[in-house]
């Protein structure tokens, strides 16, 4: 190994982890193999199987020149990125591991990872999006990224157009060319198409494949077409990996499945590295990133994430077997049970399983669905999705309280509906408990 950069400048050698291990002769490993140890060796930890927990706020450099070397990398003025660690606010061994494993999963190029799902979302934004710029995005919208997009951005000038999560390729492409005129209008481009699939609380799909065909083209090999970003918290990683249906950039809420646990908050986004790159520089600007102890509780989360995902994924097709025929009920909002030939059609294409988080709608109004919640024993009332407990809602008195009456009505978020995210108990005794439920109603 070289100890001298191209302009023969002394930089001290590196203690390199070694090679990861990918494949067995030409077998590719799966990422539920991969979660135990790639992107970390023991030997540069005293021989620690786990990583330790990285609590330092700033990293030594062996010389001037490898600290000015590194710093070249993370101020990009020597593409490529960070040679070495320097800040606890641009990186830390934690968080590049967990970086590591997460690209596995949606086979990314890169990966980046934040505070919350919303700090998340706020930098990928913020990396993309100038004075003057239209947004387009499916409705409807995490509410917090709504409020970002439709009312925090435009106090610098940015506006949005929105169009519903099951529009077809086509009423996307004209919804982009309005776009691109509005830009035009403002002095700005079309900065970036945002997607959340499925959307919460209704499950509708968006066309991933339809709308980057349409992007491209009404857009074609323009330097300015738009990324499309995706917030793929309810269906990811597992069940939709959206980098292979087109999308830019992939965003997660990592606080629900790949935390799993419902016992830390973080984000994560994934993409080329042309895509990261920009992300990555506002995050050191503004220090998004999340912790190291978050990140090791993410690294040990992964190890389980595919074991909790189908387990929770059988557990949900189980439970909503039982409440699809049960007089109480009046309907599912769950992928498992499309009744629409378009939707069903883009859940072949994208998706790979239903989820375990759905919507219930019990026969009656509020009064009935908190009846319903109060006699839930196993269940716990709670926002949030993706744990190993069930958890129970009413979005339309909690999460979406704030939703005008108009708008709500127009989303479908009734009085009656009840919003489920199945766990990893037995599947029996969360029948017995929804049904001992429901007869309390
Ligand atoms: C929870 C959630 C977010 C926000 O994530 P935080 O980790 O709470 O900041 C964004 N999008 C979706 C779809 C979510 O469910």
């Amino acid at each position: 190994m070289s100890d001298q950069d191209e302009s023969g400048v002394p930089v001290a050698p590196r203690r390199m982890p070694k090679t990861p291990i990918e494949e067995i002769k030409g077998r590719k490993l799966k990422p539920s193999t991969l979660m135990m140890g790639h992107g970390f060796d023991p030997v540069l930890s005293e021989g620690s199987l786990k990583p330790p927990i990285f609590l330092t706020s700033t990293f030594a450099f062996e010389s001037a020149a490898a600290g000015k070397r590194f710093f070249e990398g993370i101020t990009g003025k020597r593409p490529g990125g960070a040679d070495g660690l320097v800040y606890s606010r641009f990186n830390g061994p934690n968080q590049e591991i967990l970086e590591d494993r997460l690209s596995i999963w949606d086979e990314a190029e890169d990966a980046l990872v934040f505070s919350s799902g919303m700090s998340a979302i706020a930098t990928v934004l913020l990396a993309n999006v100038n004075q003057g710029d239209v947004v387009v995005h499916s409705g409807p919208l995490y509410a917090a990224t709504e409020t970002l997009i439709n009312k925090i951005l435009g106090r610098f000038g940015v506006t949005f157009i929105d169009f519903p999560a099951g529009a077809s390729p086509d009423e996307v492409a004209g919804i982009l060319e309005q776009a691109r005129a509005q830009a035009s209008e403002n002095g700005g481009k079309v900065a970036i198409v945002y997607l959340e699939s499925p959307a919460n609380p209704t499950n509708a799909l968006v066309d991933i494949e339809g709308i980057t065909e349409a992007r491209n083209q009404v857009f074609g090999d323009d330097a300015s077409v738009p990324p499309i970003a995706i917030d793929n918290t309810f269906l990811g990683p597992l069940w939709q990996q959206p980098l292979n249906h087109g999308a830019d950039i992939v965003i997660y809420s990592l606080t629900k499945y790949a935390g799993g646990h419902s016992d830390l908050v973080a984000g994560g986004v994934l993409g080329s590295k042309a895509h990261m790159d920009p992300i990555r520089a506002i995050r050191n600007t503004i220090g998004t990133i999340c912790d190291p102890n978050t990140a090791w509780m993410l690294l040990r989360s992964l190890e389980t994430l595919e074991l909790r995902m189908s387990r929770a994924g059988e557990n949900a097709a189980k439970v909503c077997a039982f409440l699809r025929d049960h007089p109480q009920v009046e309907g599912l909002g769950y992928l498992g049970f499309i009744d629409d030939a378009s939707q069903q059609d883009i859940y072949d294409r994208h998706c790979s399983g239903a989820g375990s988080t759905f919507s219930l709608f019990i026969k009656g109004g509020e009064a009935e669905a908190f009846r319903f919640l109060d006699a839930l024993k196993i269940a716990k009332l709670a926002v949030s999705l993706g744990g190993t407990e069930t958890l129970a809602s009413l979005p339309a008195a909690m999460t979406h309280l704030s939703v005008p009456d108009e708008r709500r009505a127009a989303l479908g978020i009734t009085d009656n509906l009840v919003r489920i995210s199945i766990g990893v108990e037995d599947p029996d005794d969360l029948i017995a408990d929804f049904d001992q439920a429901l007869g309390e109603v």
